[in-house]
């Protein structure tokens, strides 16, 4: 029976996996070993006594009390706090979901590579600030790293079977969010209500603004930079507003592999379950007559500053990915709480790049996991500096 841990299993990528092994028989096919949580608890403990799970952790010490009281009489272990996820992530698990959001996700991803299984890699934050660390720690421990954001399970996908020296280029679809037929103008005064109204998916809060401003996108051009190893010159990202592409990889022959489907996160989260095998999966099928037509357009660099910035961070590497996303999240945190505008955000990411320069030119063979949370944490000391400063200019 093949053993699985699901990192932020009550998320929206946890809630969507835990669909998915419950549908192909839950405690009854696998041996589910660990689920964590961050603040849900009643979800997390829900969610432990239908699968058996061996342990259930949140986030926060100060729960695990509750935890414990939830999992009453259940046989299932309560921990809590980033050492209890971090041992967790030291249990054995063949397959091990990474679906914590943000840079919180980095240390027990990489944590778990240690038992050589299977990584399902949804935090897309691990490869931005720690993507060399990341795969020459899953090449060590002979382990793999299976995508499962959407567009890099579709250009995983389009790869199946080809010489990656026959790429040309990666072109990286994006929805472009739910702001993206508004006049550039207006954008400044959007709400975080506006900003989280999605035309196409349906996701966490945070990745769902930063759809909106593409940070999404910008950090997933660094993400397949970092697991496809291409150049950052041969990745492009185009607005296709359908959703129905995924992304598409474009041969040295002019042939380009498009990878199609419902834009529905069970897909690419089945596809790395059930890899190498196609098991079917419960997604609406895709009626081509009733779409009728596909449409692209190239993104506008002034309503989307934050992919200017992925190019930058690209080549700086090193550490600037650590600086970027830590920066971005501290933004978005602004954003969401209301202290800063929507346009606010790329501003002070643009402005901790520049402050932390001198400090992101660590070379990416020497960088260790302690380097990545160093300059984390001094990213977030800077974007909070930098907004408090614009606050008190205004
Ligand atoms: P959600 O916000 O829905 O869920 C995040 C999960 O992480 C929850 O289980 C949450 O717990 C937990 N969590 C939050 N903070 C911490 C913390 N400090 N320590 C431990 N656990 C924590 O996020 P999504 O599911 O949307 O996204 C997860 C990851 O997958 C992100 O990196 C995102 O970029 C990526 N992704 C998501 C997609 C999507 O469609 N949602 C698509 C592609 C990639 P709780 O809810 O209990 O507080």
């Amino acid at each position: 029976m093949r053993s699985i841990s699901i990192f932020g299993a009550t998320g929206s990528i946890g809630e969507q996996t835990v669909d998915l092994l419950l549908r192909a028989g839950g405690a009854g096919t696998h041996r589910v070993v660990a689920l964590t949580g961050g603040r849900n608890l009643a979800r997390l403990a829900e969610m432990a006594r239908l699968l058996r799970a061996e342990i259930a952790v949140c986030a926060d010490p100060r729960d695990l009390r509750e935890l414990r009281e939830r999992l009453a009489g259940s046989g299932v272990e309560a921990a809590a706090g980033p050492e209890a996820l971090l041992e967790a992530a030291d249990r054995p698990a063949d397959w091990v979901m990474s679906a914590i959001v943000g840079a919180a996700g980095l240390a027990p991803g990489f944590r778990a590579l240690r038992h050589g299984g299977t990584l399902a890699l949804a935090n897309k934050e691990s490869l931005v600030t720690a993507g060399p660390l990341l795969m020459a720690e899953a090449a060590r421990q002979r382990a793999r790293i299976l995508p499962v954001d959407s567009e890099h399970s579709a250009i995983f996908q389009a790869l199946v079977g080809e010489d990656i020296a026959a790429v040309e280029r990666i072109i990286l679809t994006a929805s472009g969010g739910a702001l993206r037929d508004w006049p550039i103008e207006r954008l400044a005064a959007a709400t975080v209500a506006e900003a989280l109204a999605h035309p196409n998916w349906t996701m966490g809060h945070r990745i769902t603004i930063d759809s909106a401003s593409m940070f999404n996108k910008a950090l997933e051009v660094i993400e397949t930079r970092e697991f496809f190893g291409v150049a950052p010159e041969q990745i492009e990202v185009i607005i296709h507003p359908e959703s129905l592409i995924h992304s598409m990889v474009g041969y040295r022959d002019g042939a380009i592999m498009a990878h199609m489907g419902a834009p529905d996160m069970r897909h690419s989260i089945g596809y790395a379950l059930n890899w190498p095998e196609r098991a079917p999966l419960p997604v609406a099928r895709l009626d081509l007559a009733r779409i009728g037509q596909l449409t692209f357009r190239a993104p506008d660099l002034q309503r989307y500053p934050a992919l200017r910035l992925a190019r930058e961070v690209m080549a700086r590497r090193g550490l600037a990915g650590a600086a970027f996303n830590a920066a971005k999240e501290v933004a978005l945190d602004h954003f969401l709480a209301g202290g800063i505008g929507f346009m606010d955000m790329g501003c002070v990411v643009e402005a901790v790049l520049e402050v932390l320069d001198p400090e992101l030119g660590r070379e990416n063979d020497r960088m260790t996991l302690e380097d990545v949370q160093a300059v984390d944490h001094l990213a977030r000391q800077r974007a909070g500096e930098i907004v408090r400063r614009q606050a008190g200019e205004r």
